[in-house]
């Protein structure tokens, strides 16, 4: 196991900066960079280099060039390489969380963490490439036969968020790679170091030249709408905002590609008055706190039932002001800073609205001076259901407890969004749980559980939350196309 490199200057001057095109890490066309930051100092990391629409072009043609010969691979190869893929990044995991760190914020514990969640993706669907599985069997009106079997979908466009830099990838790049699939990925402009990082593993792990590009890009839109246009890939999957998840949307349509789509949640957090106030505390601080609250799976409305919300309020308080923030690097960091400075206004207009409206200030609501953009742990209570952030992320540190009464004003409060990502259900009646957890619209739902992600679990969400699964045995589905041979049996 690596330990935690002493240089940060080393660190990065080690880390791949140029694009990843064909197996070669090349300079943009013009020799175009952009700067990435640390958000915890509002420091320039390192430059970085801006893909063209003509480099993206590049990336899409190797990836197409790639794709016969990397679906000709057995599921044998296919699972060594992702098995060894896995082993590599839990050996860097120390590193590549730092790096994580520095270009994103979230605590080094946490980062490290992530690597690790992402890892296990690289596990997962190694499995999964032996278990492609078809099928075969007798016409129900008798003379023929079915064939059923499975083929890569062909090449892959990928779009991932800042706000889990090396988990998305991998969630993304572990079921395409299982497939039989090659790929295009452009990650976040704030957070490209974690996937040209994955870049130099993957190929350390074995996978072939153009099987798996990586092009960070300032203007994403000017790079990724001609290649999705194109028709050459055959399948888009973004994880991000609701907004830009429809724009693709309307852009695949014109080829009729395979689009999955992981969007914006807006998660309900229910407390019962019968539930178990420790267990839904430590739930709370877990579905809240979790990446400093940026996360799509974040409780953003948490509703107690009116008996215990005083008690809860308080206790959550107490452990929201323990938390120390500060840069992320230092281990004694349990909250880091927001993305930049655009996050840190948002969430900041977020509060001022709902205290505006009367919420009371339990703990936190002072934004603080930089450098960095950091926000402290915040609990307002008795938050009108009508602010601003009962209706959109507050993505930051930021818990709105609103009252009820009864389990049918909750539900109906819980679903009175477009999201139905992820809603959590504190209550020690079982009845309850399962009836509340069927009623609510949610892909997923975690009972007196405060996080729900896991790689072999399917990840995913309804309504404007997103099309399709990633993760679970149905993650791989996404990347493969059914193929049916009808077959006259004559004789
Ligand atoms: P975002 O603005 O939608 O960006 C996500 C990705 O899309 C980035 O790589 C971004 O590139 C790219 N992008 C932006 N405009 C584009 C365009 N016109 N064409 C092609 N690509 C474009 O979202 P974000 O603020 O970075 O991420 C936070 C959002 O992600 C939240 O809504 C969160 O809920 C969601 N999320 C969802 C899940 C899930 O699984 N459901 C998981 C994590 C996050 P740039 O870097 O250039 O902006």
């Amino acid at each position: 196991m690596s330990t935690r490199p002493a240089d940060v200057a080393e660190l990065i001057a080690g880390t791949p900066t140029q694009l990843f095109i064909d197996g070669e890490f090349v300079d943009a066309e013009g020799g175009a960079s952009f700067d990435v930051l640390n958000p915890a100092t509002g420091e320039v990391l390192c430059a970085v280099a801006d893909a063209t629409p003509r480099d993206g072009r590049r990336a899409l043609d190797a990836a197409v060039a790639a794709q016969a010969g990397f679906a000709a691979t057995t599921p044998l190869e296919r699972h060594g390489i992702l098995l060894r893929a896995f082993e590599l990044l839990l050996e860097r995991q120390d590193e590549l969380g730092l790096l994580m760190t520095l270009e994103m914020g979230k605590p080094f514990a946490e980062a490290k963490g992530e690597i690790a969640y992402a890892a296990e993706f690289f596990r997962h669907f190694a499995g999964e490439a032996l278990r492609i599985e078809g099928g075969y069997q007798a016409s129900p009106q008798g003379g023929a036969r079915f064939l059923v079997t499975k083929a890569p979908v062909g090449p892959c466009l990928l779009i991932t968020p800042w706000n889990f830099p090396m988990a998305m990838g991998t969630r993304k790049l572990g079921p395409a790679l299982a497939a039989g699939c090659t790929s295009v990925l452009k990650p976040a402009h704030q957070t490209p170091l974690s996937m040209l990082a994955l870049a130099e593993v993957l190929t350390e792990a074995g996978v072939p030249d153009g099987v798996v590009n990586i092009i960070p890009a300032m203007d994403a839109g000017a790079v990724m709408e001609p290649l999705i246009r194109s028709g050459d890939a055959r399948k888009l999957s973004f994880t991000g905002s609701t907004k830009i998840g429809k724009i693709l949307l309307e852009q695949s349509a014109d080829k009729v590609l395979r689009a999955s789509m992981e969007l914006g949640g807006n998660a309900p957090f229910i407390v019962f008055e019968d539930a178990d106030l420790d267990e839904a505390v430590a739930g709370c601080m877990q579905a809240k706190m979790r990446n400093m609250g940026e996360a799509c799976t974040a409780a953003n409305r948490i509703y107690v039932h009116s008996s215990l919300i005083e008690q809860f309020g308080q206790r959550l308080a107490s452990e929201m002001s323990a938390l120390t923030v500060g840069d992320g690097a230092q281990e004694k960091s349990k909250v880091g800073p927001l993305i930049d400075e655009a996050a840190q206004d948002k969430v900041d207009a977020l509060v001022r609205d709902a205290v505006g409206r009367g919420a009371q200030v339990l703990t936190g609501a002072e934004r603080p001076e930089g450098p960095g953009y950091f926000y402290p742990p915040t609990v307002l209570t008795g938050v009108d259901p009508d602010a601003q952030m009962t209706g959109e992320e507050i993505f930051g540190p930021v818990a709105a407890l609103i009252p009820f009464d009864t389990e049918d004003e909750a539900v109906a409060a819980a679903n009175d969004t477009p999201y139905g990502l992820v809603a959590y259900v504190f209550t020690n009646n079982l009845r309850r749980a399962l009836r509340v957890a069927e009623r609510i619209e949610a892909g997923m739902v975690g009972l007196n559980q405060g996080v729900v992600s896991n790689p072999y679990a399917p990840f995913g969400g309804v309504k404007e939350s997103g099309l399709g699964r990633e993760g679970g045995s149905v993650g791989i589905e996404e990347y493969l196309e059914t193929k049916y041979i009808g077959i006259a049996m004559g004789g």
